[in-house]
């Protein structure tokens, strides 16, 4: 069935024309307002970046000095990507605490979390009893290998990391 475009009549063709100026004047008057009154959403990144709030959960970082090895971050894991291994302190050994004051018993030898696996659901940080595990708000920690984004809390680059990001 073929349906009839109606004839256009002297009154519909100056509607055409209003409303044709109408929505380009209401159009430019958005554009406009953005670009003079309404402050600009977007950053000029990697100039400018972003502050995340205190609580976002990024770039996990352990403190090592206060992990008491007890494993349980890696039990809470949901993906189990927190690899930890650790030996029995001495008994001769000089006693240590952490800062606030847990006797260390266990000489922690690894600390690894799989950042490729880690889904950041921050669980493991919840349960960790010294809070040594938390979440920092570094988001720039792309990588170009999933190897590296294995990430090892006790070498010495973890704490140079550290050190620019934990003030
Ligand atoms: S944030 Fe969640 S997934 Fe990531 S290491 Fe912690 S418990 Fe595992
Ligand atoms: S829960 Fe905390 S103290 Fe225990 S092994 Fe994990 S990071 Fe270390």
């Amino acid at each position: 069935m073929s349906t009839m475009t109606p004839p256009l009549t002297f009154k519909s063709y100056f509607s055409n024309i209003w409303t044709a100026v109408r929505t380009v004047f209401k159009g430019l008057t958005i554009t406009t307002r953005y670009i003079w009154a309404e402050k600009p959403v977007t950053i000029e990144y990697p100039e400018v970046r972003e502050v995340l709030p205190e609580n976002s959960r990024s770039r996990l970082y352990n403190d090592v000095e206060n992990c008491i090895a007890c494993n349980q971050c890696a039990t809470a894991c949901p993906v189990d990507c927190i690899y930890i291994a650790s030996n029995r302190r001495d008994k001769e050994a000089p006693k240590i605490k952490t800062k606030d004051g847990t006797p260390i018993r266990l000489d922690l030898t690894q600390y690894v979390i799989d950042t490729s696996l880690c889904c950041y659901c921050g669980l493991c940080t919840v349960v960790c009893p010294t809070e040594c595990l938390t979440h920092t708000t570094d988001y720039e920690f792309s990588q170009y290998t999933l190897d590296s984004m294995k990430y090892d809390y006790l070498e010495d680059d973890i704490r140079a990391w550290r050190d620019r990001i934990v003030k």
